[in-house]
């Protein structure tokens, strides 16, 4: 019998108001690097962990784990803010090009953790490198000649694209397609909606 493999993540969808301003802003760049890969705006999100290609039954005992286990539950909603872009590994050589967190980004961390450790627990391998989280906006292809003035002016320009409620975790499939990857959420995984403890 094959276990068939699901290339799945999990991640942080952004509030539709920052996902809307962060869109409008990166248009403006868009048009003047169309030698990189950019994102399409919904598909804009921020990875707590990237699972790789996984056999399904590891991929239940994720969902089930942070569907039922009690980590996730302690968790209540908090605020995140977009704001600043950056570059993996670095502006002078950039692979990839993003949008970061504004202010202390803890509870984002937090999550991230919760979501290793079921992850780990499911047999899913740890990720090695530390957790930046970040919203990937466009990829540069290895021959793309660097569009080095629309860096310069995106850097110069970024601010903040405002803040949203986190309340929830989202489990997706990633299927690669030749036009580009598809997301498909497989399951939204709410904290806890206890507003009264404290
Ligand atoms: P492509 O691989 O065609 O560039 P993609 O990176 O958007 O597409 P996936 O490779 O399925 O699609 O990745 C899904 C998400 O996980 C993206 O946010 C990606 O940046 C992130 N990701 C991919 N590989 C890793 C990794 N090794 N560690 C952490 N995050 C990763
Ligand atoms: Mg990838």
């Amino acid at each position: 019998m094959t276990d068939d493999l699901v290339r799945c993540f999990v991640c942080v969808e952004l509030g539709q108001p920052v996902r809307e301003r962060l869109s409008r802003w990166v248009a403006r760049f868009r048009p003047m690097a169309p030698e990189l890969r950019w994102v399409r705006d919904d598909a804009y999100h921020i990875t707590l962990k990237f699972c790789g290609e996984i056999p399904y039954t590891h991929l239940y005992k994720l969902e089930n784990a942070l569907e039922h286990g009690l980590s996730l539950k302690r968790i209540r909603a908090f605020p995140l803010e977009l704001a600043g872009v950056g570059a993996f590994p670095g502006f002078r050589q950039p692979r990839v090009l993003w949008a970061g967190i504004g202010g202390e980004d803890y509870q984002v961390q937090r999550v991230a953790s919760v979501v290793e450790s079921a992850a780990v627990a499911a047999g899913i391998e740890r990720e090695k490198r530390p957790f930046h989280p970040h919203v990937t906006l466009a990829r540069v292809p290895p021959t793309a000649e660097l569009p080095v003035g629309v860096l310069r002016e995106m850097n110069n320009s970024s601010g903040s694209w405002g803040e949203w409620s986190v309340s929830s975790i989202t489990l997706m499939r990633s299927e690669l397609l030749p036009e580009g990857p598809r997301y498909t959420p497989i399951s939204i995984l709410e904290f806890s909606n206890d507003l009264e403890v404290q």
